[in-house]
């Protein structure tokens, strides 16, 4: 049986071991640092991402998908990262390079070393659950500590998203519950434009009316702010994400509002009273996604869970390129007035 510097010795042959110039030299490589976390947060090659030793396999084809790129492993002195680089070579990566001197070597000729962001031991285990899926990791969480999402509306679907938005770590949630609507048209410009100032990356929907939900749709279509949508009614809900670049806005689905007599509200036609609890934490999870970057946000696709029956469906939504707002040749490119649009 080999000793452990003969296997190391065996491995340098049937691998490529390039010094920091040669792994610099790649072209569109992916600098992977397997190394343990306490050394990680000592700082790192600049523009790497980590993926520990033990989770190399199971972690690097969701973080390098692409096998035809070059793949410079690296780890504090080049042996553990030649057996990471003979790993990925058993993985089918076509170039698979392991660093010389590793780290130590980097960091002693003086080139840049990054230190990384990290959570506090006390975050660390509060959120240990998210930071476990390898799709969120410590980085994920990071990210949702720094996103800031706006709640419109703090009713029924509101209340729900809020209190998962907060239970995952999203560093800012904004609420408002006022009715932005009101008698004056100057008046509700200035408050959404107030609102949305703030810097608001993403917009969970929980409005109840029509003229506020067009008022918002308008004012993120030209702010480029996605909305999370939801909608109950009865036994009904329906969850979309309007992203504008990416698909339709609320106007492309829906032109017009619904005649009154069609379109009661909750509080005149009814609604189970679990669905608010179904639909905003749907909406949560589109948010999570957004803010996060991971899965496929319901851009494009409104899901619609019947609650009777117990059952969703799916119905493909299309950009209209008539669109008045977010279409090829907007008619609407300033706030109207929401509340005699929505009567007429
Ligand atoms: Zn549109």
């Amino acid at each position: 049986m080999p000793s452990y510097r003969e296997l190391l010795q065996q491995t340098k042959t049937e691998i490529e071991e390039v010094d920091a110039r040669g792994a610099q030299e790649l072209e569109g490589a992916t600098w992977v640092d397997v190394r343990r976390h306490d050394e990680w947060d000592e700082g790192y090659i600049p523009g790497a991402i980590h993926i520990p030793r033990g989770s190399l396999e199971s972690r690097i084809e969701t973080r390098v998908p692409d096998h035809s790129k070059p793949v410079v492993l690296y780890c504090a002195s080049g042996e553990r990262s030649a057996f990471a680089a003979k790993t990925l070579a058993e993985l089918g990566y076509d170039r698979p390079v392991s660093l010389a001197g590793g780290f130590t070597d980097w960091k002693r000729n003086g080139s840049e070393v990054a230190l990384p962001r990290t959570l506090s031991p006390e975050k660390r285990a509060r959120y240990s659950r998210h930071t476990l899926i390898p799709e969120i990791g410590e980085e994920g969480q990071l990210r949702l500590l720094d996103s800031k999402i706006l709640l419109l509306g703090a009713g029924g679907l509101g209340s729900p998203a809020a209190l998962y938005l907060a239970a995952a770590g999203v560093g800012h949630i904004g609420i408002v519950d006022a009715d932005i609507v009101d008698e004056s048209n100057l008046q509700r410009q200035m408050n959404i434009d107030q609102i949305l100032d703030d810097g608001w990356e993403i917009v969970v929907d929980g409005t109840d009316n029509f003229p506020t939900r067009y008022l918002l749709n308008d004012a993120c279509v030209w702010r480029g702010i996605p909305v999370v949508y939801g909608s109950i009614y009865r036994f009904e809900g329906q969850v979309s994400v309007f992203k504008v670049g990416d698909g339709p806005c609320y106007r492309c689905l829906f032109p017009a509002p619904p005649p009154p007599e069609l379109a009661p509200s909750c509080s005149e036609g009814g609604v189970l009273g679990v669905l608010p609890g179904v639909v905003g934490t749907l909406q949560t999870n589109e948010a999570l996604k957004l803010a996060l970057g991971i899965g496929e946000p319901l851009i494009g696709r409104l899901l619609i869970y019947d609650a009777l029956a117990g059952e969703f469906d799916e119905m493909r939504i299309k950009r209209n390129p008539d669109c008045p707002v977010c279409g090829e040749h907007p008619t609407i490119t300033e706030y109207v007035d929401y509340v005699e649009f929505c009567a007429r």
